[in-house]
């Protein structure tokens, strides 16, 4: 939940965190100065594991970085990833069609397309001007594909920014925070103008989290699923 896979080279390699729990040394194929991946965990919820690796289900490659279509079996139920190229919008649009439930838990449901979570999905929703209760069975084609669109020109730009840090322990693999924070629309923006009309963003309860909405560019679906 809150670990890091810390990446460490030259005369930084030494151990500086007193919470490493593991350290793989990586060697460059024919020699060369081997890196560290450093696992360092201050809450120790997280764990690592080796495992059996299983076909994809798709036939696509199971990774940026290789052709290899295989994924460790504990997350081969796992869709793929938004920014994923192997990944098949018509299909994920056509698998959120299907839901009979809100767009936003359809978006966090991590079998129907990862990498998603609560901060992106609702400057997502904001960007497609949709209510996160709208039921995904009301849901036309292109208003799916506007989501989509949506979350990933979100999450593309938060990865150029170094992601959204609340707070010391989201880093980057240099131990870098990132700073999408400062470019939220909604997300903990409660009282806060829209930066599009003006109007003060609300922030409901969802799925004990919360959900940031502009009352007037996403107003709340008249049979919402929520
Ligand atoms: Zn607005």
């Amino acid at each position: 939940m809150s670990g890091q896979l810390l990446v460490r080279s030259g005369p930084d390699r030494e151990p500086r965190s007193s919470h490493l729990r593991v350290r793989l040394l990586l060697e460059p194929e024919g020699g060369g100065e081997a890196s560290a991946l450093d696992f360092v965990d201050q809450r120790t919820f997280g764990h690592l594991s080796v495992q059996d690796l299983v076909p994809t289900p798709d036939g696509a490659p199971g990774g940026l970085g290789t052709e290899l279509a295989a994924v460790p079996e504990p997350v081969a139920h796992i869709a793929r990833d938004l920014l994923d190229p192997a990944l098949r919008r018509d299909d994920v649009v056509a698998a959120i069609r299907r839901r009979r439930t809100g767009v936003k838990r359809a978006l966090l449901d991590q079998t129907v397309v990862s990498g998603v979570g609560n901060i992106y999905a609702d400057e997502a929703l904001w960007r497609a001007r949709l209510h996160y209760a709208r039921a995904t069975d009301t849901l036309r084609r292109p208003e799916a594909h506007r989501l989509l669109d949506a979350a990933a020109e979100v999450m593309g730009e938060a990865l150029v920014q170094g992601g959204t840090s609340f707070d010391a322990l989201y880093v980057n693999v240099n131990g870098q925070s990132g700073y999408f924070s400062r470019s939220l629309a909604v997300y903990g923006q409660e009282g806060e103008p829209c930066p599009r009309c003006g109007t003060a963003v609300r922030r409901d309860e969802f799925m004990n989290r919360s959900s940031y909405t502009c009352p007037r560019c996403q107003p709340r679906p008249r049979n919402g699923r929520w």
